[in-house]
């Protein structure tokens, strides 16, 4: 597993807000020169975190939102003021409208080699009841396109786990993986829909105009999920991440989960390193005015102690089908897991939820279910 860290680049722009989004953007695309203007005094005031990079995330927020021409140049511009390894895996996140030969083609000419969709459901009302501005057949488009252009390493972001629109919210869920499965894609993340404050989708709850899946419901979404895509042939690799095969795993996602630095650039991106961890302003004006005072546009940072960091490894390390390298966490976070918690290990084994292989701590299938609740061994 490579050590390099990861840069990320949050495109604080889009077209209108869905429902349920607790992503940071605004919707004033005018904004768009100014901020490209000044996320490269945001790179060059950057140059000394790592001069290498081996994965790059552009996402959001709507990154498609930009026109080609300015894409060719974000690229290019990441490219001047770090270096990105030869074989970097760069990603990019795309609204299925806004796909066009034209995107594609500066995608490609620019090495991008991963393209993310958020296509969120193939069933017009739940689309429409998210509050996206795409329909299910402009996501099918979108999709052929993105595979006529030559990616070969696509990506697709589903969310389940509806409030009960119809009768039938699973069996629309059903039909949404059977017709994402007809194309193939070489990963998928599969989101439980959360309700975040101050949402649309927070006020019909509040207002008891919908409710959500009860718990057991929950459940029988999750483990058919999983079930389904991996009768598919996909490894269940992480709480909400599927791949065909170790290659199409998200290396830049694995940065996040395996403590690994990163760099995050725009508005409200995170960045680590070592075990600082510092976020940007979560306002586009706020960041621009600190960067043409041409200060780094840092809203806070704190310093995580080492017990921080060991709570934090088992959280993000249970999250993983990989689980936790027994050794590694123990040289890294001084605790030998299977001695100090034998107890509770040998009663979560008995209950099926994690197991002992090749040294490794691992969720089972039913453990992933509950990942957050097996980090508070
Ligand atoms: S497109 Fe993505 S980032 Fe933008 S509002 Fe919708 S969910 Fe949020």
């Amino acid at each position: 597993m490579t050590t390099l860290p990861g840069l990320y680049i949050h495109i604080p722009f889009c077209v209108k807000k869905c429902a349920y989004c607790g992503f940071y953007s605004i919707t004033d695309l005018t904004l768009i020169p100014d901020f490209l203007a000044a996320l490269r005094r945001e790179m060059s005031l950057n140059k000394d975190f790592n001069r290498d990079f081996d994965t790059v995330y552009i996402g959001g927020g709507t990154p498609s939102v930009l026109a080609a021409a300015d894409l060719e140049r974000l690229i290019g511009d990441i490219r001047t003021a770090f270096a990105i390894t030869q074989n970097a895996e760069i990603t990019f996140e795309a609204n299925p409208g806004d796909i066009t030969a034209g995107l594609l083609a500066a995608l490609r000419s620019t090495g991008v080699n991963r393209l993310n969709i958020g296509c969120q459901s193939f069933d017009d009302d739940t689309l429409a009841f998210l509050g996206r501005r795409h329909q299910a057949r402009q996501a099918v488009e979108a999709i052929h396109m993105s595979r006529d252009a030559g990616f070969n390493h696509l990506g697709i972001d589903l969310i389940y786990g509806l409030p009960n629109l119809h009768e039938n919210a699973f069996a629309n869920w059903l039909a949404t993986l059977q017709t994402t499965l007809s194309f193939h894609p070489e990963h998928l993340s599969c989101y439980q829909l959360t309700v975040e404050t101050d949402t649309p989708l927070a006020d019909l709850l509040r207002k008891r105009e919908i409710s959500l899946p009860d718990l057991d419901l929950q459940a029988r979404y999750f483990f058919r999920t999983s079930e389904t895509l991996e009768e598919a042939g996909y490894q269940h690799y992480e709480v909400s991440n599927f791949a065909l095969g170790n290659r199409f795993h998200s290396l830049h996602n694995s940065k996040y989960w395996n403590h690994t630095s990163y760099l995050g650039l725009g508005p409200a991106a995170h960045s680590f390193r070592g075990r600082q961890r510092s976020w940007n302003h979560w306002s586009v004006s706020a960041y621009l005015k600190d960067l043409a005072a041409g200060k780094l546009p840092v809203a806070d940072s704190e310093f995580l102690s080492d017990e921080q960091l060991r709570l934090e490894a088992l959280f993000l390390g249970l999250r993983t089908r990989r689980g936790i390298h027994l050794a590694d966490f123990k040289r890294r976070y001084g605790q030998d897991l299977l001695e100090e918690k034998r107890e509770i290990l040998r009663k979560l084994m008995e209950d099926n939820l994690v197991e002992v292989r090749d040294g490794f701590l691992i969720p089972t299938r039913a453990g992933l279910a509950v990942a957050d609740s097996l980090a508070l061994i």
